[in-house]
């Protein structure tokens, strides 16, 4: 049964401890927290996937952000980086609201679903490639379970090649063809599935214009297109 599935994954995430050094961090930050929200009890654990199981749009990140995701428990929630897309995904009528602040908001996503690859906060937001090995057979599960999903967003490179590693460890693409990220990048995967590059709406990328709301929009708009 599909739910059974669910349950049983989400019950494995939520408690996993087998990244040691994210599991001393996620717990650090959500003791020690951040003077804004010292108020604040930390979900400080692995953070799940959030939105419409039955989506069409699956949108990647790369991990739960340290006073986001790993504050308020739900993946793009409460950081700047949540406050850049989720505005952008209301503008695309892909969320029902422009604001992701915490879990009992009412963010509704629409036929979409978004998820980090790596289900717990990195130091500098940086995992390293065994950490995002060893939570790549949450990610793989997760994927398998969507079953409805045809575009694939995946924000920033590290949410790209982690969905490509995908489609080539379940045969649905060659082993040896080469999928480069870029912003704007499309690859059609079969007759069902597309993936599409994005810049991560981090601080960072927006602050140094990067990327900006126009851009995403863009592409959202372009998303929306091939959904219809
Ligand atoms: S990153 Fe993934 S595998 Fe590592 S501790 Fe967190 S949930 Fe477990």
């Amino acid at each position: 049964m599909l739910s059974k599935n669910w349950n049983s994954l989400n019950k494995s995430i939520l408690n996993c401890r087998k990244c040691k050094r994210l599991v001393n961090f996620r717990e650090k930050i959500a003791r020690n927290k951040t003077k804004r929200y010292n108020d604040w009890k930390y979900w400080g654990k692995p953070v799940l996937g959030y939105g419409d199981r039955q989506g069409e749009l699956i949108i990647l990140g790369l991990a739960p952000a340290a006073h986001g995701g790993n504050r308020t428990g739900r993946v793009f929630t409460g950081d700047k980086s949540a406050d850049f897309l989720i505005d952008c995904l209301h503008k695309s009528k892909i969320t029902n609201k422009p604001q992701s602040e915490h879990k009992n908001d009412g963010l509704k996503m629409l036929n979409s679903y978004m998820t980090p690859v790596l289900k717990c906060v990195p130091p500098e937001d940086k995992p390293t490639s065994k950490e995002l090995t060893t939570c790549f057979d949450f990610f793989e599960e997760e994927i398998k379970l969507l079953n409805k999903s045809k575009i694939f967003l995946a924000l920033g490179k590290i949410a790209f090649d982690a969905c490509i590693k995908f489609f080539k460890k379940k045969k649905i693409i060659d082993n040896n063809n080469k999928y480069k990220f870029s912003h704007g990048i499309s690859y059609k995967i079969n007759n069902k599935l597309i993936i599409i590059g994005s810049y991560h709406p981090s601080p960072r990328n927006v602050n140094t214009g990067r990327l900006n709301k126009r851009k995403m929009l863009n592409l959202l708009k372009k998303i929306k297109k091939k959904i219809n």
